[in-house]
């Protein structure tokens, strides 16, 4: 049952990234500012309204949590860009449906998993880009998608369509639950099994983490490492490519370490990329080493931070971050 899923979210997923990959492309992607003063472009709203509506038309009765709503997109000044999404939605779908369509499509993703009515019933999650940052700086982002019941992922996507893991640039990585992790290449079909990395002493491990010091304590992380006897220079990569390059076996670790007090991590920027790592033989956990919880919400809030390791290494990780953060 899941496979049918996969499928079909793994077919949204590709044609989110193509309008992402259009619209970067464009010499200076048009952007403006949410309310919480983080930037948004044409392609998070366009690649949300063409995941959602792809899911709706294949399952009609899954509800969607989704990082964007229409808020910022029907404000008076905005109009341009409204109608840049509207014309990216229809051409990447070759249809013609009308903005109630794709607004609603957007705002669908507005569900609040604890609030429904079947609260143990299943809901996709999405970030249609996770890393916009990144994606206006021309680098690493990702169309991150999954599907979550009883509070467990049972299937992620990750669209990486700027990410090369050693062949050429642009990968579609996804996992089912037991069922391993996978990763195509966008350019040519190509599969192959992903596997995390077999390293064992943290002298040999490269570790990543995010680009903006905002999302993640560079100078603890670097304490981290330095206290585990990491001699490699971290790798700094926007989104959840980073859970991508550990489960490829490019890096051993990818540390988040908390930077706001009360920050709650969202649940679109993780469910993805961790089923990805776990399901390539690694593990993830909050920065206690406890299991990341997905039953409680849009956020992780019974969660603080995110680990994810080769496996071998998590024990030794863990033990170093609590050494530094206490
Ligand atoms: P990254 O590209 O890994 O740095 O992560 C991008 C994600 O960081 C965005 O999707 C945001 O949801 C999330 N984010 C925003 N503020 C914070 C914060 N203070 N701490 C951790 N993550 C954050
Ligand atoms: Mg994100």
């Amino acid at each position: 049952m899941f496979e049918f899923m996969l499928e079909v979210a793994r077919q949204s997923v590709q044609q989110a990234a193509e309008v992402c990959g259009r619209i970067q492309r464009q010499v200076t992607p048009e952007m403006v500012q949410k309310k919480d003063r983080s930037p948004v472009t044409v392609a998070d709203f366009a690649s949300q309204a063409v995941v959602s509506i792809v899911l709706q038309e294949a399952f009609p009765d899954i509800p969607m949590v989704g990082e964007e709503d229409t808020a910022t997109l029907t404000e008076v000044g905005h109009e341009s860009l409204k109608q840049r999404v509207l014309e990216e939605v229809n051409r990447t779908l070759g249809r013609d449906l009308l903005e109630h369509e794709i607004l609603a499509a957007i705002d669908r993703c507005h569900h609040d998993p604890l609030t429904s009515a079947h609260s143990s019933s299943g809901y996709w999650t999405l970030d249609p880009v996770d890393g916009t940052k990144g994606f206006l700086r021309g680098e690493q982002y990702a169309i991150a998608l999954a599907y979550i019941e009883s509070g467990e992922v049972k299937l992620g996507v990750l669209g990486c369509p700027n990410l090369d893991l050693g062949q050429s640039p642009g990968v579609q990585l996804w996992a089912l639950k037991n069922g391993g992790a996978f990763v195509t290449s966008l350019q040519s079909n190509d599969t192959q099994p992903l596997t995390t990395d077999d390293i064992a002493e943290p002298l040999q491990a490269r570790f990543c983490e995010s680009v903006e010091a905002a999302h993640s304590n560079h100078s603890e992380a670097a304490q981290v490492a330095e206290l585990l006897g990491i001699t490699q220079p971290s790798v700094r990569l926007d989104s959840q490519a980073k859970y991508a390059v550990v489960a490829s076996g490019g890096a051993s670790i990818y540390l988040r370490l908390p930077t706001l007090a009360g920050y709650e991590e969202k649940i679109w920027d993780h469910a993805a990329g961790a089923i990805i790592v776990e399901e390539a033989g690694g593990q993830v956990s909050d920065i206690h080493g406890e299991a990341l919880n997905f039953a409680v919400g849009r956020t992780l809030r019974r969660n603080r931070g995110v680990v994810a390791t080769n496996g071998l290494l998590h024990q030794r990780v863990i033990s170093a971050v609590q050494e530094v953060l206490n």
